[in-house]
């Protein structure tokens, strides 16, 4: 066995066009490089420790049956119960939950979380989905992976087209089968043992990112304008708290279309019409502007919070910020991200930048456990106080090693990886 060495552009192209997997593993290989680990150790982090594929039947309101494709993936669970979002989505096919388990294992790393990574999804448009037939959808998918789930076994929570509905369902449904487990999954309802400030805490990390940047480049959030792709719970949460950090928020945008103004978007009234009309596309106080302009638009920060891999090797020459901060997972590819740098963009990993979702989960597992419940005061200064530590071990790390942010915090959450692994004996 030889370590890996690193990939070369073009192949790095090639790989990405491989899939979302291959495409993680390029800055995996990257970093194993860099840390020197053991072969083995890399070879064990390749693939999955186990992937669970399952029908998910589901008897739609028209009583027809459609048959989903369902996933969990468990990446590594050297450092603890494996952790990660479910995904409903058209494009959750097996290798993207893969990757974003993959994901997972260095994002629970980095931010010292004792957890190991996973994913899981459901291939399906949840857009075109009533609740009762969602519902139905989340009780069948959690029916056939429940044998691998468990408090201290694989604790699932929100993603993408999913949310604390979602996983109200799926406690109930593990429970009927397993009994009442509150701690098997996080991002519930607050009502059901949900943790306060769960759903804004992705959204907070990211602001809280962004305001430790701002203040390390010697900058004011009043001078920075910030553009923001997606406006679902990330993206919205982003917007909201970025605000009150002083930030302006110049661009944003959803599926249906998005919207721009050089001046700053009023985030209180964008609510109000997005509650009645749905989408950000239409809203009086700024001008209609497409995603792919989003992405271009002029601004300071530059903030995916949506899909994955929607910067890459074709369209980063147009970047027009001088920071990309990832809420969303896996937005820049590896071509995206050499051509940001080699431009003298800044990209702020996923890992760091969305871990704050993460990071109250945890602290709603551990809520649940002890069967204790947290003030939203305690939560989010908790979460402050992570996000804002481990940003700065990440630039003190990148400083030091001459590296860059997101080859920092690989680094960092491999060699924790990698220490585990090799504690726990598995190599
Ligand atoms: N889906 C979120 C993520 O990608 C949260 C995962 C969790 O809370 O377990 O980080």
């Amino acid at each position: 066995m030889t370590t890996p060495t690193p990939t070369a552009p073009a192949q790095e192209e090639a790989l990405e066009k491989v899939s979302p997997s291959a495409s993680v593993l390029t800055n995996v290989y990257d970093s194993a490089e860099r840390l020197k680990l053991d072969a083995e150790v890399v070879d064990l982090l390749r693939s999955s420790w186990r992937e669970v594929r399952a029908q998910v039947p589901v008897r739609m309101d028209d009583r027809k049956l459609r048959i989903f494709e369902g996933y969990r993936v468990q990446h590594n669970g050297a450092r603890g119960p494996y952790k990660g979002g479910v995904r409903f989505h058209p494009q959750a096919d097996l290798d993207e939950v893969r990757a974003l388990a993959m994901l997972m294992t260095y994002k629970c790393a980095l931010m010292d979380l004792p957890f190991g990574g996973a994913k899981g999804g459901v291939m399906c448009d949840p857009n075109r989905m009533s609740q009762t037939e969602l519902n139905r959808l989340t009780r069948a998918y959690t029916q056939h992976i429940g044998m691998v789930l468990g408090v201290s076994r694989d604790i699932p929570a929100p993603d993408m087209g999913t949310n604390a509905q979602t996983m109200a369902w799926m406690m109930d449904a593990y429970g009927q089968r397993y009994g009442y487990t509150p701690g098997v999954v996080t991002g519930k309802p607050v009502e059901l043992g949900g943790s306060y400030g769960r759903d804004q805490a992705t959204g907070r990390g990211v602001a809280t990112i962004m305001r430790e940047y701002a203040a390390r480049e010697g900058s004011h959030p009043k001078d920075i304008r910030v553009a923001v792709q997606g406006y679902g719970n990330v993206g919205s949460w982003t917007c909201r708290i970025a605000v009150e950090h002083g930030f302006k928020i110049v661009a944003v945008s959803d599926v249906k279309g998005g919207i721009a103004n050089p001046d700053g978007i009023d985030i209180a009234a964008l609510d109000r019409w997005v509650t009645v009309a749905g989408s950000v596309a239409g809203f009086s106080g700024a001008t209609p502007i497409t995603n792919e302009g989003l992405l271009e638009y002029d601004c300071d920060y530059l903030v995916p919070a949506a899909l994955g891999e929607v910067i890459t090797g074709q369209n980063a020459g147009t970047i027009k910020a001088r920071a990309v901060v990832e809420g969303a997972n896996h937005p820049v590819t590896p071509s995206g991200d050499r051509g940001l740098a080699e431009r003298g963009i800044v990209a702020l990993p996923d890992t760091l930048v969305n871990a704050g979702g993460v990071t109250v989960s945890y602290f709603e597992w551990t809520q649940n456990i002890q069967q204790f419940r947290w003030s939203l005061e305690r939560v989010n200064e908790e979460l402050e106080a992570r996000m804002v530590s481990t940003f700065e071990q990440v630039m003190a790390r990148a400083e030091k090693d001459g590296t860059r942010p997101r080859q920092a915090a690989f680094d960092i959450g491999l060699e924790r990886v990698a220490k585990a692994i090799q504690l726990r004996g598995f190599v």
